[in-house]
C-alpha cells in the first residue's frame, strides 16, 4: 500500500483507484481523496460520487 504524496495520509485501495481512473494508470504515487479534490479543484464528494459510479459500472481499477 502507498501513502498520499502530498499529505501522507495512509491511502485506502479506493483512493489508489480513483486516482489512477482519473489521473494515471500506471501511476506509483497517489493522492488521497482530499488532496486529489484539491488538485482537481472539486469538493470531496464530487471524488466520493466518482468511486461510487466506477464501482457501480464494475470498473476492473476497483
Ligand atoms: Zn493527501
Amino acid at each position: 500500500m502507498a501513502n498520499c504524496k502530498e499529505c501522507d495520509k495512509y491511502l485506502k485501495s479506493d483512493e489508489i483507484a480513483i486516482y489512477r481512473r482519473l489521473i494515471h494508470r500506471e501511476a506509483e504515487e497517489y493522492l488521497c481523496r482530499e488532496c486529489l479534490a484539491k488538485y482537481l479543484g472539486v469538493p470531496t464528494e464530487v471524488i466520493d460520487k466518482r468511486i461510487e459510479y466506477f464501482k457501480k459500472i464494475g470498473c476492473t481499477l476497483f
